[in-house]
């Protein structure tokens, strides 16, 4: 459905955005002067395409930072965001699940860009828990090799809509991806640190598969058996975490913020495992902090699980 969606908004979409675009407004490195108006659905995904963007257009947030996309509903000031954007610029992978019912009904017609395109979902190894209820894993930022690919996307995106901007897309995108493998080497020598049979993870939902397959680690179990937070896990599945972490001897318990720490707290009080809380891995957060970029987001979740495994 998304993709029939997004072929048609690129076929019929895209000339006449051209056309605007090349109507004289967009003046270079001048942001306000810039009339495009692309926004990003999530915080993180507006940090890095606007790192792509730079100072020729800027990039705005649709979901306040904190919230979980996966709860999440457009409120009706939200919907106008979207209906009103030029660029809407999604992770894609089924990760913006409300979002067809809300073009269908809205009418808007934003060009989407859809950052995880060509990426494909992991499998699941063996003793992970299988999530019968969704189709894949959205959760490729947390491995900031795959955010190369959200970075090519952004570029290609862009420069369609907005190809006067090619150059600068092009000068942007090469800066961050390089930022992009400094990250991944710093997190390669972080997570050194861990001794390999100490890289488990357990986490609130399935988040980390691509991270863990990335740095070696292996998902022991996850408090919600979902790769989304909105399930809730059965007793006999609770009961099993606790049997793993047990013969595992897993360390900790790794929550998102806002992350309802009940469940976990029950199964750290059986086990004896630590819950470390405040993780940030769908919202960087907001007006600075701790996690104020996508860079820094990364950095702060690697500081906290080499600390508590290591
Ligand atoms: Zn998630």
């Amino acid at each position: 459905m998304q993709n029939r969606f997004r072929t048609a908004l690129f076929l019929f979409a895209i000339p006449s955005m051209i056309l605007s675009a090349c109507g004289a407004m967009i003046t270079p490195d001048n942001r306000s002067g810039n009339p495009l108006k692309v926004l990003a659905v999530e915080s993180f995904l507006a940090d890095i395409a606007q790192n792509v963007a730079g100072k020729r257009v800027k990039v705005d947030t649709l979901m306040p930072a904190g919230i979980d996309p996966h709860a999440y509903q457009p409120t009706p000031q939200d919907v106008a965001r979207i209906v009103n954007s030029q660029v809407l610029i999604i992770n894609g992978a089924h990760f913006e699940e409300w979002l067809d019912e809300t073009l269908q009904n809205a009418g808007g017609d934003p060009i989407l860009i859809e950052a995880s395109a060509g990426l494909s979902s992991r499998k699941p190894s063996a003793n992970e828990a299988l999530d019968p209820d969704h189709e894949g894993d959205p959760h490729f930022w947390l491995d900031p090799t795959k955010v190369i690919s959200y970075v090519e996307n952004l570029r290609e995106g862009l420069t369609k809509v907005d190809p006067e901007g090619a150059d600068i897309y092009t000068a942007n995108a090469e800066q961050y991806i390089a930022d992009l493998v400094e990250l991944d080497n710093w997190i390669m020598a972080q997570v050194s640190q861990i001794p390999p049979e100490k890289r488990l993870l357990v986490t609130n939902h399935e988040s980390f598969g691509y991270f863990a397959d990335r740095y070696g680690f292996k998902i022991a179990g996850t408090v919600i058996p979902s790769t989304s937070s909105e399930a809730s896990p059965s007793a006999q599945q609770m009961a099993a975490l606790i049997d793993t972490i047990r013969q595992m001897d897993v360390r900790a318990i790794f929550l998102e913020t806002g992350a309802n720490s009940k469940l976990a707290d029950q199964v750290a009080q059986e086990t004896g495992a630590k819950v470390v809380t405040n993780l940030y891995t769908h919202s960087i957060t907001a007006g600075g902090g701790e996690a104020s970029s996508y860079i820094e987001m990364m950095k702060h979740n690697v500081s906290l699980i080499v600390e508590a495994l290591k």
